[in-house]
């Protein structure tokens, strides 16, 4: 079968409609919205539009199922993710294709997703039967204090686009363990993913209500009335930090249960005695995954005086030597950016800070032609300049050099983002000292890469506060209940 043929056909099979309280349909006004291929600019399919009205008929749905699916048991929702873990497995090359159609990743990085996506199903349906309470006496020994966990409640996920499954299973995992409903937004750019999965999970027999999904165009005005609505319990998004503030007020007068998983600045440190090598290796990683477009990639490239020409130089080489094009090409390493809004925003940081007086090593301008290409670029001689200030998102790298440990660590604090950091050196005392100062909720030592299911994601100061995965995860989906009781 040709690319194209395949392409095509996989498109054709997945749901276009909204799914609320089990059954797919349109949104009342007809309305539709287009989902393109960012490395061609063409619309590969048009899904239902939904509105304020549609939303409120998914909370509908879930506040309906809510009780009943809090009382299902914990084996049953364990065997559930279990079957959805094996059929995304099954099914992997599939949802690979997909996420790179409409989010444009290379294949590889796609299939690198699926893989890490499908783990939030496994972790969470083994932590699905291990949740539990305590029993203990009060100091005194007059009562009894028995600690419980209840489901949150009905949930609403807001989700981005840059990991269209991952950012999904990684909310909607935990919220099955833990026995909450839930309301999907996807991202509008990629809500092809969501949709898909969430068929599967249909199919391997999620009840009725439980998961709905609502792709909109319209993201605020669609979610406010639900956002106030008594029956909304829990709020948890991924995305910018501007749009998390604005729901982190939104949610305040129905005082929801909120996790924000929100923008990074990342610092990414190259100690003097770092094995230069790994640290290339490492930024590379850090800094490429997702063409850059990943709230954990490095933003700021911190190397010691004694050791920025070295690194810089191997690491422009490897940066240059990336091959472009559509993500389903082999070979293929850097897609394109997701829209011309986020190649310009990176187009404009590049020049500005070559106008600054920035030396550019590699790269440094947009593909001309179809798709929203930048070319992976390298800069060095960075001052104080907005883009070591703001989240890139894109392949680009600025290097900026430090004298002492002191230094690395107060120029990678120097942000008001906390979520992902890197540290390459080989002296373990000077990693340990370096870990400890960082204000940052994730650290990638002599690694580029942070993200595991097994493990706490999440941020500190402006990127947001709690966690998803690790044994923290379904925590944030749980409610602590107490009771007293009597000798
Ligand atoms: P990005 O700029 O990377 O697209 P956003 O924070 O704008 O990040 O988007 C992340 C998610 O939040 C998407 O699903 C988007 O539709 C949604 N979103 C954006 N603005 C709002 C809003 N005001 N209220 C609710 N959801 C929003």
């Amino acid at each position: 079968m040709s690319s194209t043929v395949r392409e095509r056909e996989l498109l054709d099979n997945v749901p276009k409609k909204l799914l609320i309280g089990g059954v797919w349909r349109e949104a009342d006004s007809g309305a539709r919205l287009a989902v393109e291929d960012p490395a061609t600019g063409a619309v590969l399919a048009e899904v239902a539009d939904g509105g304020p009205k549609e939303m409120m008929a998914a909370l509908d749905a879930a506040a309906d199922a809510q009780r009943s699916w809090a009382k299902s048991s914990p084996r049953l929702r364990s065997d559930l993710l279990r079957a959805a873990y094996d059929e995304v497995v099954r099914r992997a090359d599939e949802f690979a294709l997909l996420i790179t159609l409409e989010m444009g990743k290379p294949l590889a990085e796609s299939l690198g997703e699926v893989r890490y996506g499908a783990e939030f199903l496994r972790w969470f349906s083994e932590e699905a039967v291990r949740m539990g309470g305590r029993w203990n006496r009060s100091p005194e020994g007059t009562t009894r204090l028995l600690t419980m966990k209840d489901p949150a409640g009905p949930t609403l996920m807001i989700t981005p686009w840059n990991f269209p499954l991952a950012m999904a299973t990684r909310k909607i995992a935990p919220a099955v363990a833990a026995g909450c409903t839930m309301v999907l937004k996807p991202a509008e750019q990629t809500p092809l993913t969501s949709l898909a999965f969430a068929e599967l999970m249909q199919s391997v027999g999620l009840p009725v209500g439980v998961l709905n999904v609502v792709p909109t165009t319209r993201a605020a005005e669609s979610t406010s009335a639900v956002l106030q609505d008594a029956r909304l319990r829990k709020l948890t998004f991924t995305g910018s930090t501007a749009v998390g503030k604005r729901l982190i007020e939104a949610s305040s007068s129905n005082v929801l249960r909120v996790s924000m998983e929100l923008g990074g600045n990342a610092p990414l440190i190259v100690c003097e005695d770092a094995d230069i090598d790994k640290a290339v290796a490492g930024a590379m990683l850090a800094k490429m995954r997702n063409i850059g477009q990943a709230c954990t990639a490095a933003n700021r490239i911190l190397v010691h005086e004694s050791v920025a020409d070295k690194f810089a130089g191997n690491f422009a080489a490897a940066m240059s030597a990336q091959q472009l094009g559509r993500g389903t090409e082999t070979g293929v390493q850097v897609g394109p950016l997701i829209d011309e809004r986020a190649r310009e925003k990176v187009s404009g940081l590049v020049s500005s800070a070559v106008a600054s007086g920035a030396r550019l090593l590699t790269g440094g301008s947009a593909r001309i032609g179809e798709g929203y290409f930048f070319e992976p670029t390298v800069l060095t001689d960075v001052g104080e300049h907005d883009i070591t200030r703001e989240e890139l998102f894109g392949p680009v790298a600025p290097i900026t050099t430090f004298c002492s440990d002191d230094d690395a660590i107060s120029k990678a604090n120097a942000t008001e983002y906390g979520l992902a950091s890197y540290v390459f050196t080989e002296n373990i005392s000077r990693a340990l000292r370096v870990v400890e100062e960082l204000e940052f909720g994730m650290v990638g030592l002599n690694q580029g890469v942070v993200s595991n299911a097994a493990a706490p994601f999440g941020g500190v100061k402006h990127s947001g506060f709690g966690r998803e995965g690790g044994a923290e995860g379904i925590e944030e989906y749980l409610s602590t209940k107490y009771v007293g009781i009597a000798p």
